[in-house]
């Protein structure tokens, strides 16, 4: 995996279903899947785009946000992580990356359901790194429903908290410690756009997403700072095995793609580091789609 940016069919380059049946407790650990998934950890290739920058990435222990972590430090930020104290082990890992390089990591572990650690979280990433100007809102909560009546009003409260009020808490938070040139950015979803019978209240969230994300962009754009949304198609993570999809459905993850498997995380760094760096500086209010091939509407 270390030759990535080799010239390679994009199709074949990453592990194909069928994979292990693999189911986890939530929140998933990335160190238990089945093949691991590819972070970046040997294969991601920094070349300075984000010099003496300081970023916070919530859920930034494992998946698409722990990517977006070691891209982060390996193009030379200093990152903040947040994450569920029981992810102490995925997030260490991450930490230990990012020290590698030589930069400042912040391990911020709490629950972001709870308004008052998500003003707490800003404060120690703001304190820790010394300022602030990458904000990635990247933490997320999917557990799968058959049908409407087993959507439980805790179901809807706990990822209407994770995925949009979290959201509102940590920007409204961060903002006012954003200079001009700043980067905010929010993970959606192709959910947003195409939501599944069984994700009814996840997919709820991630529109919302864009909708706050695009009206923010507005308001920031005022202050000289960016925000954009980002929306992933299957990615492999442990949010999927971990209830995100049915058991079965991960065995076959990715197989309804163009590419016929799963996106690996590093592959959708490179969209985190662009929206992050000056190169992105005419990129606001925008939607990325990385969804191997399903496009977004
Ligand atoms: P992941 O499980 O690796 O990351 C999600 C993280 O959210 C967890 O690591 C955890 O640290 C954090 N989190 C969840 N609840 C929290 C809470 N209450 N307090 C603090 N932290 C909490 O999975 P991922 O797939 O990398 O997810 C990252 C984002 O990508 C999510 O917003 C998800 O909705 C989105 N996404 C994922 C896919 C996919 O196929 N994997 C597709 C589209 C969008
Ligand atoms: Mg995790």
């Amino acid at each position: 995996m270390s030759n990535r940016l080799s010239i390679t069919d994009p199709r074949t380059q990453y592990p194909q279903p069928p994979f292990p049946r693999q189911p986890q407790p939530v929140p998933g650990k990335a160190s238990k899947m089945e093949p691991t998934p590819d972070h970046g950890e040997t294969s991601y290739q920094g070349s300075g785009k984000l010099k003496g920058r300081k970023a916070l990435v919530t859920g930034g222990d494992s998946g698409i946000g722990r990517a977006a972590a070691i891209a982060y430090a390996r193009e030379g930020a200093d990152v903040a992580i947040s994450y569920l104290p029981s992810e102490e082990a995925d997030a260490q890992e991450v930490i230990q990356l990012i020290e590698a390089e030589g930069r400042t990591a912040v391990a911020l572990p709490g629950d972001i359901t709870d308004e008052k650690w998500c003003n707490e979280l800003v404060t120690q990433a703001v304190g820790k790194l010394g300022g602030l100007d990458i904000l990635v809102i990247n933490a997320g909560r999917q557990q799968f429903r058959e049908d409407l009546s087993q959507v439980t009003t805790e179901d809807f409260d706990k990822t209407l908290k994770t995925n949009l009020y979290a959201l509102h808490w940590i920007a409204q938070a961060a903002v006012p410690h954003l200079p001009a040139g700043a980067s905010v950015i929010t993970t959606s979803s192709v959910q947003a756009y195409e939501p599944s019978a069984i994700l009814l209240d996840y997919a709820t969230t991630k529109a919302g997403m864009v909708a706050y994300t695009k009206a923010l962009a507005k308001q920031l754009i005022k202050k000289g700072i960016r925000a954009n949304v980002v929306a992933p198609g299957p990615f492999w993570t442990p949010l999927q095995s971990s209830g995100g999809q049915p058991p079965e459905a991960v065995s076959k993850f990715g197989s309804k793609s163009e590419f016929g498997r799963p996106g690996q995380p590093v592959e959708i760094a490179p969209v985190y580091v662009l929206l992050a760096s000056q190169e992105g500086s005419y990129i606001s209010g925008e939607v990325f789609g990385v969804t191997g091939g399903a496009g977004i509407a």
